[in-house]
């Protein structure tokens, strides 16, 4: 992770409260091995503790249990002790809305007191949960409500993995004792990091949290239900192939490098060409079968006849699916939506050279929950211009 990259850890951080940094460890977001290795330090024996893991792992994310004392396959002394050295902890819910179309958003605060936004989904076949990995974002790309948002900070993967507990104990989506898993729909059956931030400016807390999200003892949702998209963050790529083995998708936009630079500035690092050829090889080492390439639809700026035979000739050889998005608007934007029969248009140029190109309905629109919409009601503060100079720059 280029470190320059993330904004300096400010004031906000050094608020957090000594007694939550020195307190008793939560046990979220620890991988399966760092469990173990916790409950060994805290004096669990060795010989027992990869069970011992297993069976609080279970407890934690299988079903959902927050309190110890009710893990009831462990002896009563030794769940007092844990209670005595750990925690069960995630972020707090601290507003709820409920769009018109079932869109439900979620304002999420976390230790330090910022806040990110997570957003469920509710379609017929399923449930979509749109979880956030920063505070903010570092990058500015144009079209985005976020990029405005000053980064406080990276979240841990306990606040990555908390996003999607906390939707399950508000949905009433964990397992009850006695009901078969297949016996009753799963209101969150997938998981798309395409909230707040950039996945792979936080990879390694991002890889920890899906990893907690695929065990197949806890939450158990399979790596083709998770889809992380980047804004092209190409040499975090192969490793999003071999550490996580999710769906990938790419905030592609444009399909020059002059526009790119314009749109999503990350391009000025790692243009088009580079991109395109780290996604070459993601589908054969991710095992995946295809890229999504998420295209915001913009008027008059990326939305040409011409744009969209560029877009196809550029990604050939890829296999993909082009999701069209209609430019969801937020205050002061620069950018307008383009018309219905200009999307209609270009989806069919898409269409007729063998993508699937769906336009993907926002959804969430009154709530400021639809993609690009989110930005924590604490971090209000734009960036100044010469500060998104000098990142597109970096
Ligand atoms: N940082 C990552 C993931 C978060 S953004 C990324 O950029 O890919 C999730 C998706 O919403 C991206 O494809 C992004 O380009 C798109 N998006 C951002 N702002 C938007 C807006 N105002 N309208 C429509 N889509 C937007
Ligand atoms: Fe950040 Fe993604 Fe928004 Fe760009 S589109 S500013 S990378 S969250």
């Amino acid at each position: 992770m280029p470190a320059n990259d993330i904004a300096p850890i400010t004031q906000d951080f050094l608020t957090i409260p000594r007694k939550e940094r020195n307190g008793p460890v939560n046990l979220v977001g620890l991988t399966r091995e760092k469990l173990r290795e916790t409950l060994i330090n805290q004096g669990t024996e060795s010989k027992k503790a990869r069970m011992r893991a297993s069976q609080i792992w279970q407890w934690i994310y299988q079903w959902g249990v927050r309190d110890f004392n009710a893990m009831t396959n462990l002896a009563k002394d030794y769940r007092t002790s844990l209670t005595e050295s750990f925690v069960i902890g995630i972020p707090e819910v601290v507003g709820r809305r409920a769009s018109e179309d079932g869109t439900l958003k979620y304002i999420v605060r976390l230790a330090g007191g910022h806040e990110v936004e997570t957003v469920y989904i509710p379609e017929t076949d399923r449930g979509t949960l749109c979880i956030s990995s920063q505070v903010g974002c570092t990058l500015t790309c144009s079209f985005c409500h976020t990029g405005t948002q000053r980064l406080v900070r990276n979240l841990t993967a306990g606040e990555i993995i908390g996003q999607v507990m906390l939707a399950r104990d508000d949905l009433g989506d964990w397992p009850r004792k006695g009901v078969g898993m297949g016996e009753r729909p799963r209101l969150i059956s997938n998981i798309v990091l395409m909230g707040m931030g950039e996945p792979l400016y936080n990879f390694d807390n991002v890889r920890d949290a899906m990893k907690i999200a695929m065990d197949g003892e806890g939450i158990s949702l399979s790596r083709r239900r998770i889809t992380l998209s980047t804004s092209g963050v190409v040499p975090e790529i192969s490793r999003t192939a071999s550490e996580i083995g999710c769906m990938l998708a790419v905030s592609f936009h444009a399909t020059t490098d002059k526009l790119r630079d314009k749109l999503v500035p990350i391009n000025r690092k790692w243009n088009i060409d580079a991109l395109l050829n780290a996604l070459r090889e993601y589908p054969k080492a991710s095992n995946s079968e295809r890229i999504t390439f998420e295209y915001v639809m913009l008027r008059d700026v990326n939305d040409s006849d011409e744009d969209a035979r560029r877009l196809v000739r550029l990604i050939r050889g890829i296999p993909a699916k082009i999701n069209l998005i209609p430019f969801n608007e937020w205050p002061g934007a620069p950018h307008r939506r383009s018309t219905k029969e200009r999307i209609g248009k270009f989806a069919d140029i898409i269409y007729k050279a063998g993508y699937a190109s769906p336009v993907r309905t926002p959804r969430g629109e009154d709530i400021m929950a639809a993609c690009g919409q989110l930005k924590s009601a604490t971090e209000r503060m734009r960036k100044s211009r010469r500060e998104i100079e000098m990142e597109a720059q970096r």
